[in-house]
């Protein structure tokens, strides 16, 4: 494969732009460490797909792409380097220097790494939810509740989730329903209780949605009744999509511990089980997916990462980014 930047060893490669991979490149650059993050997509990741946000701390409301935008040059002002386009698709942790591989045929090479690729929201794929996502159609309530004071939302699902944002979803919407394709709920019995219990919950089961109506608004969706296959249209303000998250791990094999959903195992450093490896926001599990923990991770696996780097050059001497081939030799014989 060709080798990226000639023989450049990063001190700290993120994989992932997101909010985790930003802020974990802000506070690896500062404390003076080469810094990389490969971003396959578009600085920001999820948060970059909203217009509204207005729950970071200090900002009182802006768009997605610019608090990305923002993100992204807070960091490369401290020289970070982030590289757009770049899709990894496979590492070699086992290596010293570790070795990072992109769909394009480039190979990077670190000494440490911050695992920051996120998770993407599992959509229904029905018509209508792509073209008003951000417009009624939303993965979050905490993120997009207060957007529907007073109006009526539907959440789909039947997992913990969806009965978790259901509840809270009942402090901003007028009503709440709850729609299941299943007559059973898979949510433990304490939350389905209370759903039960809380005068703004309805529910509808086995139905299905098949379509989401609007323009530039959610103003309906077309429901099937699995049962009586009467198909007829719900009129709604919003809809909260909870069927699952998938965490975008699939590009690490066995080298790192993943739960029984996908999310990687870390402890409170943020340290994974193979020593410099790093992992912050969406693709760990963790109780809250916002911008504010994903930033928190960030700075946290970071400053583990540092502290790694530190215990390393306490026994090989100073690394630097130019460090080369050789030397890599070096530290593969001392660990
Ligand atoms: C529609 C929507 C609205 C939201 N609104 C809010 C809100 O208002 N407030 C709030 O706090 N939170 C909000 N969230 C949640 C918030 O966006 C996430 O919790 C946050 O973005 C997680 O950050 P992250 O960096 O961990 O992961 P992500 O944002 O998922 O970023 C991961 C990045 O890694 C990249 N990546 C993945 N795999 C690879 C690979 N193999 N190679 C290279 N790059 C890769 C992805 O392209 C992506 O850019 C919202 C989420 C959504 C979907």
């Amino acid at each position: 494969m060709e080798s990226s930047n000639g023989d450049t060893i990063w001190d700290v490669l993120i994989i992932g732009g997101g909010p985790a991979g930003l802020a974990a490149a802000l506070y690896s650059a500062r404390a003076l460490r080469s810094t990389l993050v490969l971003e396959r997509e578009m600085p920001g990741g999820q948060i970059a797909t909203t217009s509204e946000v207005e729950d970071y701390p200090g900002i009182a409301m802006t768009t997605g792409p610019e608090l990305s935008l923002l993100m992204m040059q807070h960091a490369q002002k401290f020289g970070a380097e982030v590289s757009i386009g770049d899709e990894v698709v496979k590492v070699d942790f086992t290596k010293r220097p570790k070795e990072i591989y992109t769909s394009d045929g480039k190979t990077f090479r670190a000494n440490a790494v911050i695992i920051a690729t996120g998770a993407a929201p599992r959509t229904l794929g029905v018509p209508g939810e792509d073209a008003l996502r951000g417009q009624g159609v939303s993965y979050c309530a905490v993120c997009d509740g207060p957007f529907f004071r007073d109006r009526p939302v539907a959440v789909v699902g039947g997992g913990d989730a969806a009965f978790d944002e259901g509840l809270y979803l009942t402090k901003y919407a007028s009503k709440v329903i709850i729609i299941h394709r299943r007559d059973e709920f898979r949510a433990q019995k304490l939350l389905i209780d209370r759903a039960r219990t809380n005068p703004k919950i309805e529910f509808l089961t086995s139905t299905v949605v098949e379509k989401v109506n609007g323009r530039g608004s959610v103003q309906s969706v077309t429901v099937r009744d699995l049962k009586s296959n009467e198909v007829y249209d719900l009129p709604l303000g919003g809809l909260f999509v909870y069927i699952g998250n998938i965490p975008n791990t699939g590009m690490f094999g066995d080298g790192i511990e993943v739960d029984e959903n996908g999310y990687i195992r870390v402890d409170e450093t943020m340290a994974t089980g193979c020593p410099g490896v790093y992992v912050a926001g969406d693709v760990r599990k963790n109780p809250l997916k916002q911008v504010v923990t994903a930033a928190a991770d960030g700075s946290i696996a970071a400053l583990t990462a540092d502290k790694y780097l530190d215990n390393l050059e306490a026994v090989m001497g100073p690394v630097h980014a130019e460090r080369g081939a050789e030397e890599a030799v070096h530290w593969e014989t001392a660990y």
